[in-house]
């Protein structure tokens, strides 16, 4: 397994107080060496997409919008919650070229897990507009990239982050072979895009406090007969932690174990249809330890 990381992520500079703050990478980068698991899988760099890799799910308007919006010093609000710092937008190039990344060496090598541990998160980013502390969507960016390879004909996206994935279904939903399975608090932020009724679209709501035993039922019936009728080639996650219990942004009473549990039915999946090939990326999670503890549990899994 590869881990990719970048120092650059730390650089997203954020309004003071904001919940997505660079301590979430650099604490869990530091429990991540404590438990070996750092020692364990090698870490690797991205280096910078081109801007195709980026159209591909992007306008071009969207694009020259965030170059234009980039400030030289300081920061500026895109939106109330999405803040954008001199190097968010390379930093937010990065996060989606690590999923790129990972998903190059599922394909071609014979590593066939990755988790990215990036920021900015991606996954409410539209095809047109920056939201919810997101710049691009990396995940959805990743799945287009990896249709470009002749091997791979259909590609799964499972979200578990506490909000419902909207950027990615905004991207994804005219694309058939590309299933979305999005798990989220409902009602909720961010209230877009979440009933959608097509066969490619997986939407999973959850009640505000509802517990592992709910979720795993959820998943058990939705999720996973769509993914086995769906037989993608390759898996690509959202991993969000924000369902964590002890997450201050939500109301899911989710544990550790509840993080391995799902992660082994996305393995699972992956076995049977895709190889084993699994290319994982961090999306929310707000409580520092919980968050290092919930990745914690989902890399184990995924090794
Ligand atoms: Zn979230």
């Amino acid at each position: 397994m590869h881990i990719y990381t970048h120092p650059e992520f730390i650089h997203h500079e954020v309004a003071a107080g904001h919940p997505e703050r660079p301590e979430r990478l650099s604490h869990l980068m530091a429990h991540l060496e404590r438990e070996g698991i750092a020692a364990d899988c090698p870490l690797r760099e991205p280096t910078d997409l081109t801007d195709a890799q980026i159209l591909a799910a992007h306008t071009p308007e969207y694009l020259r919008f965030l170059q234009r919006s980039e400030p030289t010093e300081g920061i500026v609000p895109l939106d109330p919650d999405t803040w954008m710092g001199e190097r968010s937008l390379g930093a937010a190039r990065l996060a989606a070229s690590a999923v790129c990344s990972g998903v190059d060496d599922v394909l071609k090598t014979a590593i066939n897990r990755v988790f990215c541990a990036v920021r900015p998160p991606g996954h409410h980013a539209e095809v047109g507009s920056a939201m919810g502390f997101c710049l691009l969507n990396s995940v959805a960016i990743a799945a287009l990239h990896a249709l470009e390879h002749p091997d791979i004909e259909r590609v799964a996206i499972v979200d578990f982050d506490v909000h419902h994935g909207n950027g990615t279904v905004d991207i994804c939903k005219d694309r058939a072979e590309i299933m979305v399975c999005s798990s989220f608090q409902h009602p909720y932020y961010p209230n877009r895009l979440d009933n959608l009724e097509q066969a490619n679209i997986v939407n999973t709501p959850l009640e505000a406090g509802c517990d592992g035993n709910d979720f795993r039922r959820a998943i058990s019936t939705s999720w996973l007969p769509a993914l086995e009728q769906h037989q993608p080639d390759l898996v690509l996650v959202s991993a969000g932690f924000d369902a964590h219990q002890a997450d201050p942004l939500a109301a899911i009473n989710l544990t550790e174990d509840d993080f391995g549990w799902v992660t082994q039915q996305i393995v699972d999946v992956a076995t049977q249809f895709s190889q084993g090939r699994v290319v994982s990326t961090l999306e929310g999670g707000y409580d520092l330890d919980a968050l290092a503890r919930s990745v914690s549990a989902h890399l184990q899994v995924l090794m």
